[in-house]
């Protein structure tokens, strides 16, 4: 098989896609086209230009942003994504999804994202600290513990969060944990966060699984991506009996039909930077591992990686969108004719936001719960949403993402409503 690992991202613009996918909800919904105004725009996007010196003397410009959708229900929550491809309206996506994501699992949160145009693995750990302190300090204008608190996501982790709150905790003159989520457990981070996405989004996967009579025993399961969403997937799906047939990063994929074992592709990965070259797996494209024959393909790379053009070729019975955006709205179409039950992002992907709201909590008592108390929780929280949403599914007879969507955008119009419009 090919071993390119080139995925086409410019497929469709995020954002677009994001209206889509929020204007058929709210067409279900009826909603009322004063509502349907507002919500189809971001509040507040700020974009940055900053310096940052590099080396020997070179200075280089880079573009930040920083967007709030709606804050009806709660500060903006959101993460802060490093990667070269940012665009304004990427984040923009990203940010709305936010706002129905905190919706649909009923934490007090609106949506907020940011992102900083750079390739944060051709960068050493000095730069990127400079660059985040810099980036931290140009969007401080709107980030606050009670106003807007940004978590990892793509190119950015728990380090990344330790320097945003160390840079917004030096100009407040004291230490601020709740400015962030996803920090290391030593400066205030929550156990269990750095694998919350990934347990949350196994936890819709048992239920859907429920839904549709499929054994999760010796199941076949395809990861697209080896970060955190991706990696910490592919160990706790192999815990419940599971095969992971096949995984990729940006290097390409491997497949082994046998199974391949999750702790070995993160230490071969740790060792290399890469999954391709893991002794005992045959190389696959990118492409060519979304159609893999499997029961469970979960994404959890970046977005537009499913779309009219491959749709009709996803064997999957189960699509689990670990990932933000990797579907479009052609394919959500084609996938739920084929009977394709796909687990939308701002459900499938949660729990990552779930456990943050359980570490700003906590940050906020001074008052620290133990791993099993957040992952017991965690579970409530999922296992109530997918059911929520799978029950609203079948009674509009929608596919999942509608369904969802409907829960989550009448849920923030009726907050939007109730405050009413200032002044
Ligand atoms: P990460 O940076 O830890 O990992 C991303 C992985 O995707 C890496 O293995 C990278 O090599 C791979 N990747 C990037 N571009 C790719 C491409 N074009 N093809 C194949 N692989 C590619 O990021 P993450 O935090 O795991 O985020 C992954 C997805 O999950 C994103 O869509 C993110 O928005 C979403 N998400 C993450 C969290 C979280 O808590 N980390 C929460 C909710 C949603």
């Amino acid at each position: 098989m090919a071993t390119s690992a080139v995925i086409d991202h410019t497929q469709r613009d995020p954002w677009q896609v994001a209206l889509e996918q929020f204007d058929i909800a709210a067409d279900r919904l009826h909603l009322d086209p004063n509502m349907r105004g507002i919500l189809r725009e971001c509040q507040r996007e700020l974009t940055v230009h900053f310096p940052v010196r590099m080396q020997d003397g070179v200075v280089k410009v880079f573009t930040g942003y920083r967007v709030q959708h709606n804050i009806s229900r709660g500060p903006g929550k959101g993460g802060i994504r490093y990667h070269p491809s940012v665009t304004l309206n990427e984040v923009k996506a990203l940010a709305m999804w936010m706002t129905w994501k905190c919706a649909v699992v009923g934490i007090p949160y609106g949506g907020a994202k940011g992102g900083v145009v750079c390739d944060p693995k051709h960068m050493t750990a000095q730069q990127l600290e400079t660059l985040t302190r810099r980036y931290t300090t140009e969007i401080s204008l709107l980030i606050g513990p009670d106003r807007d608190i940004p978590a990892p996501d793509v190119g950015t982790n728990a380090q990344t969060m330790a320097w945003v709150m160390d840079t917004y905790s030096m100009h407040h003159g004291s230490t601020v944990p709740a400015v962030v989520t996803g920090k290391p457990v030593s400066i205030g981070g929550s156990e269990g966060r750095n694998e919350a996405t990934a347990r949350g989004a196994v936890y819709t996967i048992i239920e859907a699984s429920k839904a549709i009579g499929l054994d999760l025993e010796g199941a076949r399961v395809v990861v697209q991506g080896y970060g955190n969403a991706g990696m910490y997937s592919a160990k706790l799906i192999a815990e419940l009996g599971a095969k992971v047939i096949a995984v990729s990063d940006t290097s390409g994929g491997i497949t082994n039909p046998n199974g391949l074992d999750p702790q070995k592709i993160e230490a071969f990965k740790r060792e290399t930077g890469r999954v391709q070259g893991l002794p005992g797996a045959e190389r696959i494209s990118n492409t060519d591992l979304l159609e893999l024959d499997c029961e469970i393909l979960i994404p959890a790379a970046i977005e537009n990686q499913i779309g009219s053009q491959n749709a009709t070729e996803i064997k999957a019975k189960i699509v689990a969108e670990a990932a933000n955006g990797p579907t479009s709205p052609e394919a959500d179409r084609i996938l739920y004719d084929r009977g394709v039950m796909v687990i939308p992002d701002i459900l499938c992907n949660a729990g990552g936001v779930t456990v943050s709201y359980f570490e700003w909590v906590q940050d906020l008592q001074n008052l620290f719960w133990r791993e099993a108390t957040i992952n017991a929780r965690l579970k409530e929280v999922m296992v109530k949403s997918f059911n929520d949403v799978l029950d609203l599914s079948h009674k509009h007879k929608v596919d999942m993402r509608t369904a969802a969507y409907m829960l989550a955008v009448s849920r923030v119009a009726d907050a939007t409503l109730t405050r009413g419009i200032y002044p």
